[in-house]
């Protein structure tokens, strides 16, 4: 099997980075990753000020895929995370959504040991693992990956997990799929501006799907499927991911438009991703059995 080392990285998703390593259609691999401080916080006493912040948020890629092209559809099939013995949450002035009450950056170093994050005595939280950044090559343009958007990337979504399939919408030959942001725990919204932020590597899959298309990503669960939508403002966000999930349910049904919007309403959940990025990143969940969906 094949092992991607996580030295190999991007900083930018775009259609013109030289692909580092090369996989085939259906092929399992690992990719190692570093967290999204690029392992330069290591003990209590580095803070966020004191980083260097051109390597932040980097992924390690780019991954050509053999076999896909403009307008397939890349599904990553997420087997297995592991993780680093500690992970690092820090605060900052500005970051998160009470980032204005921070006056003095504070890192907290988080020990990870026997399926747990050990955050404090007697508060030892069970492993939520996640994949914060996974994204191919957008269909244009040259976009930082702490950034969000149709190509993915920086969605910072806790149900990208292990189990979890991401359909990503693929814009160029090969794809050029990048990964990392490893979190630990996260909630929803990632409220204070980071997750349980570990280095670790990610066991996966990749399938290239023809004759169908995607606008913007999906992700598929054991009992559920999810759009996803990234936009600087709320209403903009969950009209994307609405209007995808609508679409999916007429392909996915046979209904009108009409009935498609009025199941939605009555068994579909809008959810947030995260509130912490440039842009903002909304789901809207389906659940696969009662609606009789799966795939794409
Ligand atoms: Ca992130
Ligand atoms: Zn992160």
């Amino acid at each position: 099997m094949q092992v991607f080392a996580k030295d190999k990285v991007i900083f930018s998703f775009n259609q013109t980075n030289k692909p580092v390593y090369f996989v085939d259609d259906g092929e399992i691999f690992t990719v190692e990753t570093d967290d999204c401080y690029s392992g330069q916080i290591k003990n209590e006493t580095i803070k966020r000020p004191d980083i260097d912040i051109s390597i932040m948020d980097c992924s390690v890629g780019p991954i050509y895929v053999n076999g896909a092209e403009p307008d397939d559809v890349l599904c990553v099939e997420i087997l297995k995370i592991d993780f680093a013995p500690q992970g690092v949450m820090v605060t900052s002035k500005g970051l998160g959504v009470l980032g204005e009450k921070i006056t003095e950056p504070n890192t907290k170093i988080i020990p990870i040991s026997g399926g747990y994050a050990h955050f404090a005595p007697g508060i030892d939280l069970p492993l939520t693992p996640m994949m914060g950044v996974i994204g191919v090559a957008p269909r244009s343009g040259d976009i930082h990956c702490a950034v969000p958007g149709d190509h993915g990337s920086n969605m910072d979504t806790k149900i990208i997990t292990v189990g979890s399939k991401v359909y990503l919408p693929v814009a160029v030959k090969g794809a050029l799929l990048a990964v990392g942001d490893l979190h630990a725990c996260m909630g929803d919204g990632e409220l204070s501006g980071t997750g349980i932020e570990t280095a670790g590597k990610i066991l996966m899959k990749v399938t290239v799907l023809k004759g169908t298309r995607l606008e913007r990503p999906m992700v598929e669960t054991a009992d559920s499927m999810y759009t996803i939508a990234s936009a600087a403002d709320f209403k903009e966000g969950v009209h994307a991911a609405v209007e995808d999930m609508v679409n999916y349910l007429m392909k996915k049904t046979g209904l009108s438009f009409p009935d498609a919007y009025r199941l939605l309403s009555a068994t579909c959940d809008i959810q947030v991703s995260q509130v912490v990025n440039d842009l903002h990143t909304f789901r809207v969940r389906a659940p696969k059995a009662l609606l009789h969906l799966g795939g794409i």
